[in-house]
């Protein structure tokens, strides 16, 4: 391994917060010169992750907290959602295309299968103490050598 690095942010799960968690990733990730559409995708993998927190993770009026990790080793990127919810109860089910717990409320069930299509591997632990999202990508269009 010739290059390391990580980042780590805390904030409330509140969904003004979801644009922040993507450009906060996109800022971080510069640093490993990913192609427009390799940013978009992790974009888009981290608002559907950061935003089944904030929707379903804290159901009652306080809202908890999520953190956001990002891990660099050579040209792959972890990314690490992280919430202290009520947690999934069946995690395979959840996964599955078109389900969702909120089918009232203009949810498409898409969120996980939208993160498995954008991101290389996408790992989901679960418990009644909270939800762990861990995407990894590797990042095709790097240089490593413009890196110190
Ligand atoms: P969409 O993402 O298309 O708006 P959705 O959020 O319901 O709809 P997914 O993101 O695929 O669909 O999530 C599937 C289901 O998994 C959710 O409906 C919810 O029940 C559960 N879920 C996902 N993330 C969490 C989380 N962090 N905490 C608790 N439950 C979650
Ligand atoms: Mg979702």
């Amino acid at each position: 391994m010739k290059y390391s690095n990580f980042m780590e942010v805390t904030f409330k799960a509140l969904s003004i917060n979801e644009g922040f968690a993507r450009v906060c990733v996109a800022s971080f990730c510069v640093q490993l010169n990913p192609s427009v559409d390799e940013i978009t995708d992790i974009k888009t993998a981290v608002s559907e992750a950061v935003t089944n927190c904030v929707v379903h993770a804290y159901p009652n009026a306080i809202k908890g907290d999520i953190t956001l990790r990002c891990e660099l080793e050579d040209d792959v990127i972890t990314i690490t959602v992280i919430d202290k919810g009520v947690g999934i109860k069946d995690v395979e089910k959840a996964r599955e295309p078109f389900y969702t717990s909120k089918p009232g409320e203009d949810r498409s069930g898409m969120g996980f299968t939208v993160m498995e299509s954008f991101m290389d591997e996408v790992e989901v632990t679960s418990n009644s103490f909270g939800t762990t999202v861990k995407m990894t990508k590797k990042i095709v269009n790097t240089m490593s050598e413009v890196r110190c």
